[in-house]
């Protein structure tokens, strides 16, 4: 069993970029058993219906950029739009049309552009472009192209200081994208803006960031714009700003389980982490006292001990800065010991004589869902002075993605 996931885990399907066929099979060996990401799409169609709940009577857009933070964005996605989901959200028009080209037809916004990005596939691809202001012209470009009408969410920046037009440039931006909707190339389907400090529920930005939201949807109305959907809230202001819902919440951190408040677990929450980090001790070995452990020898053991050898490294995201974040074995849970590698690190087992030998092999987690107190992301995150968007987001492509309790085979899109 990989993960100590319950007996009821379905283990359904497996991406991963390596070939394991006949060359597996000769070597006798799954490259998923040696060291995987174990998403439990069960856990997200879990955190979908909880911050589904939070947000009645608003819709729920389920944030899958970056690969669904890593999990794998074609089965979050499906799972997330099982549960309730009735849009998705990401940065780039190409992580949109690859959800496109799987066969997911559901409501997409893509808000991250350049001036290379492709507006004429969005707009083929029935893709919504969130739209700063220069954007506009290009699109409507496209929409001339393709002979059909773009979707546009306007974004205005309320405060964030990153994306958006200016509150200054509003009234213009509404009022060149009205006359392209009057002439019927665009339809502007949503007025949006992202929050800064929602995490931290005390500051008192966010307060400053709705009244200027409410006040740029006031003057859209007033010249003539009949949005769709209005939407502000992420993760942390779904669950503790009820009043920054509008009629949709863009989620992503609490959909994957996590935590966005630095007080308070995913438990807490009602959220259960998906992502499960893990591998196989690939060496146990005895050493004496004063051994000194990997690059630099910043670590030297402290008496006799047994080393355990965990093969993953920055190669596979894990940050080369987080020496002293978890590993659990055999149901113990050790701090890694000396410089982390590109793809190797250490932990320091201590004097367990002979039960050493018996290690090699064993199941090594790094973080999953924290049951029975196991290491979590959050962990990670501040071994390695970071969030946990972070942790989950930069587990590399070497690492497989193994896909447990996905949805029942469903409707005409799938393979
Ligand atoms: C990433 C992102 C989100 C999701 O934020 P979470 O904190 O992960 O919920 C929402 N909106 C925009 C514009 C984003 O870029």
């Amino acid at each position: 069993m990989i993960c100590g996931c319950a007996a009821r885990t379905r283990i359904t399907r497996v991406t991963y970029p390596v070939a394991s066929g006949d060359f597996g099979a000769a070597s006798g060996g799954d490259p998923l058993y040696e060291r995987s990401a174990v998403i439990d799409l069960d856990a997200i169609r879990h955190n979908v219906r909880r911050l589904a709940d939070a947000a009645s009577p608003a819709k729920v857009m389920a944030v899958v950029k970056a690969d669904a933070y890593g999990h794998g964005a074609v089965p979050v996605a499906r799972a997330a739009l099982e549960a309730g989901a009735s849009w998705l959200g990401v940065a780039h028009i190409s992580e949109a049309l690859a959800l496109r080209a799987a066969g997911i037809e559901a409501p997409m916004l893509a808000w991250l552009h350049t001036t290379e990005s492709n507006f004429g596939a969005a707009v083929a691809a029935g893709v919504d472009i969130g739209c700063s202001g220069w954007e506009l012209d290009r699109i409507v470009a496209a929409a001339r192209e393709q002979e059909r009408p773009a979707r546009i969410h306007l974004k205005v920046d309320t405060g964030l200081g990153r994306n958006g037009a200016p509150m200054d440039a509003w009234d213009h931006v509404v009022g060149e994208a009205l006359e392209y909707q009057d002439q019927g190339l665009l339809r502007v389907v949503g007025i949006f803006s992202h929050l800064s400090v929602a995490d931290e529920p005390e500051r008192p930005e966010t307060d400053q960031q709705l009244a200027a939201f409410r006040e740029v949807l006031a003057v859209a109305e007033d010249a003539g714009v009949d949005p769709e959907v209005r939407h502000l809230a992420n993760t942390p202001a779904t669950l503790s700003r009820p009043d920054t819902h509008f009629d949709l919440v863009r989620v992503g951190l609490g959909i994957y389980g996590l935590s966005p408040f630095e007080g308070q677990t995913s438990a807490e929450l009602g959220l259960r982490p998906a992502m499960t980090l893990r591998t196989l001790v690939s060496l146990c070995k005895d050493v004496p006292e004063g051994q000194g452990v990997s690059y630099g020898l910043r670590y030297h053991t402290s008496g006799p001990s047994t080393l355990a050898l965990i093969p993953m490294g920055y190669a596979d995201g894990v940050p080369r800065i987080a020496t002293g974040g978890p590993v659990r074995v055999a149901g113990k849970t050790y701090p890694v010991v000396g410089r982390i590698a590109m793809d190797q690190m250490v932990i320091d087992l201590g004097n367990i004589g002979p039960a050493g030998a018996g290690l090699l092999g064993a199941e090594a987690e790094l973080f999953g869902t924290g049951a029975g107190g196991g290491p979590t992301a959050d962990d990670w995150a501040r071994a390695a002075g970071t969030n946990n968007y972070e942790i989950v987001t930069r587990i590399s492509p070497r690492v497989p993605r193994q896909f447990v309790n996905e949805p029942a085979l469903s409707g005409q899109e799938r393979p």
